[in-house]
């Protein structure tokens, strides 16, 4: 292991980079101006808070992000990091303390806002070159930048920053990707080519999802009873709508609070302060909402409509699941929307920049129509090709079925007969579904075909036009009133001499995938205990421990501070103080529920040769009698009420240890072909492999290959 490996390990609980992070620490301690584009979530932090560790001297982190520094800095003092923070909001008799504590080198990582960097004809600036600085961070660098969204006047003074410290390295991070803006941070700061570090902007945990926009409020509400326990963000047009549409959540009994540039300042951060602190689970925002907000368990983010255009799309549903967990972003799409975002572009001032929008506008457009993979055409805008369809979108978990349609053709064509070819689309729906509206007139109630479509909804008939239209069996002529008219292909069809195939989507519901299967009492007793601690010290309860260690705390039930070493998360200090607590829950919760740890199956990396006897969590086991007893996995499923791919991952849980033989599962000769692309492609990814094999094998196998790989591997290590 080397040295910055092992701070990684010691301080924070991780067990191995992410990434480019290596790198880039490493390009800075080799003294090298750096900087770092990397999507939110992906780690900028530990970038220069490594680096900031393993060298000596004093790193400052410039940010604008004033309301968030205590909770940054508290953050890692909860991780033993000397930390501290100088910004307006001090006392003059905190700041001079601070300050002695800074001369006193008893500070290792400073932040500071750039108003206080510069303050007083930069006497500070000069104070600090009395001291060893080692680093300093630019975070938020897009600032700098008048291309970027965020432009601060006072961040261009940065540039100086290098007169004043030619020898102390910069970083500057931003998660903003837009080429000119990241241009301007290279020019700003002078930074070599070479030690521009660039990171997928794939959010690999976050579910995209658009639906049409109709009763979106029943649909919104829909959404979240299935996410009762869960926080999210909701995003609408104005201020008003943020206060309406809370008021209608909380009348159906949800926790959700409004939060906009207009409220009082004072309501204003006693919601955001809430919601961090996991009092309040829902914020309806308007976009006003966002910057301030470095919350990592946002598990949703729903726009009731539209976004400007793809970067802030991106940019706001990229504040759900920064700690990594699976998390959703839904988007509710109508037309009336793009003619109101539409009308607000227009009635801008600068007509240059009005053409660049409606052209951005435009772009956005057409990702929501898109039938594609939303990820893909995601990654595209942003210039990233994404070989393979990802699997965790909408569209992905769209299933295209084709159907004989010839007799819905005949009486779609044979409405627009009837109509003499007068009439458009929406009239020719109303007609076919009998429509009792005094639209239809009374010539036309007498028509055979009046009503012959009841049987189909307006969105039905709405698909399977267009799609005859696009079939050239329908016509739409131009015009100030588009009308449908017949086609010479037409009349084949109505003769019944053609038949007509058509095609309809169904939409796979999305099921939230645990990333273990972890228990779920367990987790609330420690998040509970979590919320008590974070409640003393007065900060967000993810501060503390984030939901992904909760996670792995509630599924591998460690027993011992070793154990509780090995977990995500969990550095030395952290064990240290609040080691025994952690332990003495799990330990009561253990003896009580009569089930043991599962510390053995931790993976190989992380496990000690020290093997732990163990029974399996109880839901597993259930699932283990039953599969024991003959039972398939959609019986199972079934009789336990939950999705067959959960009672897939109990299966491979079991495979992997040793309680189920493989060849139960997967057929010797494919377990070959598996195992070879596994050698191949390596274990991490399922996706790349399972694109590689191709349809004929199911991800389900994949997973069984692949726990019996870790669990012979297992056997080898002890
Ligand atoms: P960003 O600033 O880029 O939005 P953060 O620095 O806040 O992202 O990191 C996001 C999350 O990922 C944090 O919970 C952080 O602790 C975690 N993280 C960062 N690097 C690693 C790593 N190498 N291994 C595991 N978790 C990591
Ligand atoms: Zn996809």
């Amino acid at each position: 292991m080397t040295l910055i490996q092992d701070k990684l390990k010691e301080v924070f609980g991780y067990d191995s980079f992410r990434g480019q992070q290596e790198s880039i620490i490493n390009s800075i301690l080799e003294g090298n101006d750096t900087m770092v584009l990397m999507p939110t979530g992906g780690g900028k932090s530990i970038c220069y808070q490594i680096p900031a560790l393993v060298s000596d001297g004093l790193t400052i982190v410039i940010s604008p992000l004033i309301a968030l520094m205590k909770d940054q800095v508290e953050s890692l003092r909860q991780y033993g990091v000397q930390a501290a923070f100088l910004n307006s909001t001090l006392t003059v008799k905190e700041f001079k303390s601070t300050k002695d504590q800074v001369i006193n080198g008893e500070v290792k990582i400073l932040y500071i806002s750039p108003e206080r960097l510069f303050y007083d004809q930069e006497s500070f600036v000069r104070f600090l070159q009395t001291l060893k600085i080692s680093l300093f961070a630019i975070d938020e660098a897009h600032c700098i930048s008048h291309w970027g969204h965020d432009f601060r006047p006072e961040y261009t003074r940065l540039k100086r920053l290098k007169k004043h410290f030619p020898d102390t390295p910069v970083i500057a991070l931003t998660a903003t990707a837009d080429e000119r803006t990241s241009q301007d941070i290279q020019d700003s700061f002078k930074i070599k080519a070479e030690n521009v570090f660039i990171d997928s902007f794939d959010r690999k945990n976050l579910y995209y999802e658009i639906q049409e926009k109709r009763d979106s409020t029943y649909k919104l509400i829909e959404f979240l009873r299935k996410r009762e326990k869960e926080s999210g963000v909701i995003y609408v047009i104005s201020r008003k709508k943020t206060e309406e549409l809370a008021e209608t959540l909380q009348l159906n009994g949800f926790d959700a609070l409004p939060y906009h540039a207009g409220l009082e300042r004072e309501t204003r951060d006693q919601n955001q302060n809430l919601f961090l602190r996991d009092e309040c689970k829902i914020i309806v925002a308007t976009i006003a909402f966002g910057m301030g907000i470095d919350k990592s368990n946002v598990r949703f983010v729903v726009h009731m409509n539209l976004p400007k255009n793809i970067e802030s799309y991106y940019q706001e549903t990229g504040r759900a699941g920064r700690d990594g967990l699976p998390s959703e972003c839904l988007l509710f799409y109508s037309r009336g929307d793009v003619a109101l975002q539409r009308s607000f572009i227009d009635s801008g001032a600068d007509e240059n920049q009005n053409e660049i929008m409606r052209e951005k506008l435009e772009e956005l457009v057409r990702f929501c129509e898109s039938l594609n993979c939303r990820r893909k055409n995601l990654l595209a805008y942003f210039n990233e090709t994404l070989e393979h369809n990802c699997g965790n979108c909408d569209n992905c978990n769209k299933e295209i079925r084709t159907f004989d349609g010839t007799e819905i053709a005949q009486k779609a064509l044979s409405a627009v007969y009837r109509l003499k070819e007068g009439f458009g689309l929406n009239y020719v729906i109303d007609f076919l579904r009998g429509s009792k509206s005094k639209k239809i007139r009374p010539e036309h109630l007498l028509l055979k075909t009046y009503g012959a479509g009841q049987d189909l909804s307006k969105e039905q008939w709405n698909t399977f036009l267009n799609e005859l239209i696009d079939q050239d069996l329908l016509k739409l002529k131009k015009g100030k009133f588009p009308t449908l008219s017949l086609t010479p292909k037409s009349v084949a069809v109505l003769k019944g001499m053609h038949a007509v195939q058509l095609s309809e989507i169904e939409q796979n519901e999305h099921i939230q995938q645990k990333v273990l299967e972890y228990d779920e009492k367990l987790y609330e007793m420690i998040r509970v205990w979590r919320k008590e601690r974070a409640d003393k010290l007065n900060i967000p309860a993810f501060n503390i421990l984030s939901d992904k260690t909760l996670v792995e705390l509630s599924y591998y039930l460690p027993l011992s501070k070793s154990d509780l070493l090995q977990i995500n998360g969990l550095g030395h200090v952290k064990v240290e103080t609040y080691g025994e607590e952690i332990i003495s829950i799990i330990n009561n919760f253990a003896q009580s529920q009569g089930v043991d740890s599962k510390m053995h199956s931790i993976g190989p990396k992380r496990t000690k040769s020290k093997s732990i006897k163990s029974t399996l969590n109880t839901s597993v086991l259930e699932t283990n009698k039953l599969w024991q007893n003959g039972n398939s996995i959609d019986e199972i499923a079934e009789m336990r009420n939950f999705s067959p791919r959960t009672i897939e991952s109990h299966l491979a849980t079991l495979v992997e240890l040793g309680e189920i033989n493989i060849l139960e599962l997967v057929l010797e000769d494919r377990i070959q072909t598996i195992e070879n692309t596994f050698e191949e492609l390596g274990v991490d990814a399922l996706r790349p492999v399972k694109d590689k094999l191709g349809d004929d094998f199911s991800y389900a196998e994949l997973k069984y290959v692949k726990s019996n790989l870790v669990r012979n591997e297992k056997e080898n290590f002890n």
